[in-house]
């Protein structure tokens, strides 16, 4: 795939467009799901494509080696996965972690998942990164001091043991 020079100027300015606050520009004028509605930029990154699951480079990466696996269909969650598309993606980890070897070199790989309304920023359309892990610096945990022990707070979870159960049978009904 040979692109413009129009072309190999927009993708230059990518590069910089998460550290620069470029990206954070971007975003707030998008209002279309980007995961559906493909520009011709998103075509020439898509590198994989398995019954309705494919992987792709992200546009805004925040790391060289980072992929994006994203089913076709615009769902939000990965409820709404059919078991196919989850048998996919758990191949299209696979691959993703084996290719972050091959051409990066680096052996790790976290997988991230955005999930609710306060947690995917941009996007509604289940996306998981799969990003380069070499190094903790990228994705930096800010752990707190627990107000509970281990103990405790599994019994706040136990004590709510009815809507768990209630949840389990929903998702039977509603998604299996
Ligand atoms: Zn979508």
């Amino acid at each position: 795939m040979r692109l413009t020079p129009e072309q190999r100027k927009i993708e230059e300015a990518y590069k910089t467009a998460r550290t620069s606050g470029a990206y954070d520009q971007i975003w707030q004028t998008v209002g279309r799901c980007v995961f559906c509605d493909h520009d011709q930029t998103q075509k020439q990154h898509e590198i994989y494509e398995e019954n309705g699951v494919y992987m792709t480079v992200p546009a805004y990466a925040y790391v060289d080696g980072h992929l994006l696996v994203i089913p076709r269909r615009h769902v939000r969650s990965v409820k709404e996965l059919t078991p196919e598309e989850w048998e996919v993606m758990r191949k299209l980890f696979y691959l993703a972690k084996k290719m972050i070897r091959e051409v990066h070199g680096v052996k790790g790989m976290q997988i991230v998942l955005k999930d609710g309304v306060t947690a995917q920023s941009t996007v509604e359309h289940l996306h998981f990164h799969c990003i380069p892990f070499d190094a903790p610096d990228l994705s930096v945990w800010n752990y707190r001091d627990l107000a509970h022990t281990p103990y405790e707070n599994a019994e706040k979870y136990r004590a709510k043991s009815k809507k768990l159960q209630k949840l389990a049978k929903r998702f039977g009904e509603k998604y299996e």
